[in-house]
């Protein structure tokens, strides 16, 4: 399987990704944990993407696809993968039209989880008190809602067009959303 989990930023993407992956036996490729990974370890990329990712602004594209590329061509992900955070933009989702073709695969299938702004604004400052995330105040939040809406929402469309789009309610338990994704994935035919 060649999956994307896409929604605003808080709707559990993150949480929802790991049991997918699991689910198919498929590694989950997020790029903001691969960014987090590096800012920690203080690489070059780290000390790069930390001054986008602190404001709430994407990490420029030619950084983050050579990132994406590198990851995907790793023997784990030759079965298949499920992307979290990427693409976010429609120059990204270019790219990864390439790096699929590339495999002589196909994408399967993009879930979108919807969720309400303000229920999510809520999560996301909760998680800043459990995880301690720098991105989580409430001036990044806003930020990062707004460039979501300018910048990857139009995506939801490009692959509704495509015929790829599985919209998911993400409000209520996890359990119950796991399960709601895992009901619309498993009528999915795999390339
Ligand atoms: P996330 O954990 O997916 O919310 O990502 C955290 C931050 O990492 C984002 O706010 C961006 O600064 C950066 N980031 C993650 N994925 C991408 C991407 N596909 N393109 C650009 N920036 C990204």
């Amino acid at each position: 399987m060649r999956l994307i989990i896409m929604g605003p930023p808080g709707a559990g993407k993150g949480t929802q990704a790991k049991f997918i992956a699991e689910h198919f036996g498929i590694p989950a490729i997020s790029t903001g944990d691969i960014f987090r990974a590096n800012v920690s370890r203080g690489t070059e990329l780290g000390v790069e993407a930390k001054r986008y990712m602190d404001a709430g602004e994407y990490v420029p594209d030619e950084v983050t696809n050579l990132m994406v590329r590198n990851r995907i061509d790793e023997p784990d992900a030759e079965p298949g993968f499920l992307l979290d955070g990427y693409p976010r933009t429609l120059a990204q989702v270019e790219e990864l039209d390439g790096m699929i073709k590339h495999t002589g695969h196909a994408l399967d299938a993009v879930v979108v989880l919807t969720v309400d702004q303000d229920e999510v604004v809520e999560r996301l400052l909760q998680r800043a008190e459990t995880d301690g995330r720098a991105d989580d105040t409430a001036d990044v939040i806003r930020r990062r809602q707004e460039i979501y809406g300018e910048e990857t929402a139009p995506l939801v469309e490009v692959y509704r067009d495509r015929g790829l789009l599985i919209e998911v309610d993400g409000l209520g338990e996890v359990d119950e959303v796991t399960q709601r994704i895992f009901t619309a994935l498993d009528v999915v035919p795999q390339s």
